[in-house]
This record gives C-alpha cells, structure tokens and sequence, in this order.
C-alpha cells in the first residue's frame, strides 16, 4: 500500500491512534487526528493537525479512516465516511499493511502476556529481531516503524491479540495464531459464552490456507470447536523434552506449563533450537501481578497476582501450591461466576479466604458454608485480616478472581497497593 501524500483520519488520540500517526506520517501521508474528548493522555497529537472535543465534518476529507476499536460503529461520523466509502480500519491492520515479516497472533481467556513474553523471548534468544506488540501494550505501529527504521532483516512480530481487538482485525495476515484457552471471561460485553468463543475463533479467519493455528488441545472448549487436521495441537506433557528442571524455574503452576507448551510449539514452527527454549525459561522472571513472588514475612510466603481478574485464572494460582494457604478475593466479579464450586474442586489446602469489595459480600455468602472465611469491604482491611490469619509456612496469595475497578483504577494498582501493604507488615 502506497500511502504517500494521502490524507488520513485518525479517531482516537489514544497511545495505538497515535502510533498509527507517526508510521502514516512516516511513510509519507497527511494525518488528521480527532478526538471526542479533550482528555488526551498524551502530548503527542500537538505533533499533527489535529481537533479535540468533537469529530468533525474535517475527518471525512480522507483516502483512509483509522479508527481505535474503543469508538462505536453507531457514531455520527463513521455512518457518513461509509457513505461516503471512505475505508475504515483498525491500528493494527494499518500497520500489518507495512510489514512483510512473519507475524504470530496469540489469543486466550488468560495467559496471553506471559506466552507472548516467553515467544519473544525465545525468538531474541535464537537470534531474531523480535518485536514484541499489541494488547501488552505497545502498538504494532511502533514496531513496523522500528522495523521499517532499522532496515531489520529478520525481524518477527509476536502479537498479544484481545477479544476486543479481533472483532476488530479482518485484514491482518498471521503466519502462526495460537489461542492458549477459552473460559468465561468479559460476559457484559458479548451476548453469551458462544459469542465470546467465536469471537477468539476470529483468529482462525486472518491466517491463510498455508498457516498454522496452535490450540490447546487440553482446553474443553477447544476440543469441542477445533478439529482441522491440519492445526497443531500442544498439551503440557509436551513440556518433557526440555531439559531443565522446571520445579526449580519462577514460572510457577500447571498453568504455566500450559504457556510454555504454548510457546514451545511456536518455536517448534521455526525449527528454534531446544537449548534457546531453556536458556529462556532459566532466565524468564515471572511478569508482575501474575503470581508474583512479593515477600518472605514471620515465615508466611507472599505473592500478587492482581492479574486474576476471572475465576479460571484465581484457580491456576491456588493450584500452583500445596502448601496452606490463605486467599484473598474480590473486587467486582464478572458475570456468571460460581466461586464455591471452582474453589471447591482446587487441590489446596485453604484455610482462610478473606473477601473484600463489591462483590466480596456475595463471595463471602457463596463461600460461608463450606470455608472459613470473612467479609471486608475496603481492601486494605480484608489483607491485614487474611494476615493475621497466616502461620508460619503458609502462603499468602491475593488472586481476585474479579476486576478492580470497584477500588482501584486497574489491576496493577490494585497489585501494587497489595505489595505497599505487605510491606508496611513487614
Ligand atoms: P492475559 O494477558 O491473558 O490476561 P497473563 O499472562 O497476564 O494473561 O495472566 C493473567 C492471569 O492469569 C494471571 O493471574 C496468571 O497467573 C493467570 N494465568 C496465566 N496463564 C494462565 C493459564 N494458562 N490458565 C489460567 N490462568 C493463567
């Protein structure tokens, strides 16, 4: 695509909108930004002709319209650019336009950043200009523009691809799709479970009749829905050919077992040496908020993992343990979520789980009769609580199960605030 001297509308000054911007203006086209807000982020969009506070009659004067996936279809301005068949596109399929370089397109209800930090990883350590990008939160754009800079000549884009932004991608052309699991997760915002599962599957759309989808042969859902021949699936068994002793690494529970297979079978579709994979995985740090070792405190072992913001993922953390442990959950559950029963088919040993939030007090309702547990609603009350509950050599785990919104603006606040706390204990 031949973008010079063409004009382009950005909707959305957000961080992806404008990396959009300086890859277009890079390569030669005029940029227009607009915004509904006057709240933007970031300073950047003064670098371009630009409006904020509305979307006006101005974006339609384009050859192209790049549009953050977070602006509705049902707007005023993008019903008249359809009239007026102006094209319409998200950020990262404008930016796939511009590279030639394989892309992978990870997707999963949970595990997708930590898989793709492994696969990245691995690819640096096998030599590859690997860029890493997408929903761990550096635009693509970025790094075709990086690419493109560089002249890289072996490069490869990881991508972490959300639910979100696959009902958005329709033209972007992945070598390798991967989707690591499905389970329910962000139900307010699809129809049912069905509608959240096609829109995963999205990702089998955007590669072609010569690429590859890795799927998680041990997730049901995946079992059910993919039966191609031709796709390759992985299992954590397959984990046995690495060499390495992977008790004694960081990345802690079956789970990421599962990621690692995950990321093992990628590798395996560049023919990436095994050795690259454990000197990987020897050196990988667990991600913060994502069952993160916190602290050692009177003997009790503490970890964040904010991150778990559904139940599936709150249940891979108690069973990475078996040691005692003592949980702290809550915040706002997301709907559909039954916590007696999956709490009750863990392995662990729990002593305590302190509940907290606005829906900790049904939590603490659903749990009542079956654990010993207690209600708080501030946060900071239900931890000093689930604290002075631990003993010597048990585990003190915070894994929500919920989004944080009700107290904290995100996960990693909350992650964060948990970690302040411990160490004020200390
Ligand atoms: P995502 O990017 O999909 O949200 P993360 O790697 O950030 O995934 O991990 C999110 C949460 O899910 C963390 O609490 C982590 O411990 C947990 N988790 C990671 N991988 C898996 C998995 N394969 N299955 C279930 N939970 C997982």
């Amino acid at each position: 695509m031949d973008i010079t001297g063409k004009k382009i509308s950005i909707l959305g000054a957000g961080k992806s909108g404008l990396s959009a911007a300086k890859l277009a203006s890079f390569l030669g086209a005029d940029i227009f930004i607009s915004d509904s807000s006057y709240k933007v982020e970031c300073e950047d969009y003064k670098n371009f002709e630009n409006e904020l506070g509305q979307h006006s009659e101005r974006v339609l004067d384009s050859n192209l319209i790049i549009k953050s996936p977070g602006i509705p279809n049902s707007i005023e301005i993008i019903k008249k650019a359809k009239e007026s068949n102006i094209k319409i596109i998200s950020e990262i399929e404008f930016a796939g336009f511009f590279t030639q370089s394989p892309i992978i397109g990870i997707t999963g209800s949970n595990g997708k950043t930590t898989t793709v930090e492994l696969v990245n990883q691995i690819f640096l350590e096998a030599g590859y200009d690997s860029l890493l990008g997408g929903n761990v939160g550096i635009p693509f754009s970025d790094n075709v523009l990086k690419e493109i800079e560089k002249g890289m000549n072996k490069a490869i884009h990881v991508l972490e691809l959300s639910s979100f932004q696959l009902e958005h991608t329709k033209e972007l052309s992945l070598e390798v799709g991967c989707i690591l699991n499905i389970s329910k997760d962000h139900l307010d915002r699809y129809n049912d479970f069905e509608d959240y599962i096609q829109t995963k599957l999205k990702i089998v759309e955007l590669l072609d009749e010569s690429n590859y989808l890795i799927y998680n042969k041990e997730d049901k859902v995946l079992r059910e829905k993919i039966s191609k021949n031709k796709f390759i699936p992985f299992k954590k068994s397959d984990c046995s050919a690495i060499r390495i002793d992977l008790n004694q690494i960081p990345l802690k529970g079956l789970h990421n077992i599962s990621n690692i297979s995950a990321a093992l079978a990628i590798a395996k579709k560049y023919s990436i040496d095994i050795s690259h994979i454990e000197n990987t995985l020897k050196k990988f740090k667990p991600l913060q908020h994502r069952l993160e070792y916190v602290d050692t405190i009177k003997g009790v072992t503490v970890y964040n993992d904010s991150k778990a913001t559904n139940i599936e993922s709150m249940v891979a953390a108690i069973n990475a343990f078996n040691q005692k442990m003592i949980i702290i959950i809550g915040g706002l559950a997301k709907k559909e979520s039954d916590f007696l029963s999956a709490i009750r088919e863990t392995k662990a040993e729990i002593k305590f789980i302190s509940c907290y939030g606005e829906s900790g007090d049904y939590i603490y309702e659903n749990l009542k009769s079956e654990f010993n547990c207690e209600y708080n609603n501030k946060f900071s009350d239900a931890v000093s609580k689930a604290f002075a509950e631990c003993e010597k050599e048990d585990i003190l785990l915070l894994s929500p199960g919920c989004a944080s919104y009700d107290q904290f603006s995100s996960y990693i606040d909350r992650g964060n605030n948990f970690k302040k706390i411990i160490v004020g204990l200390a």
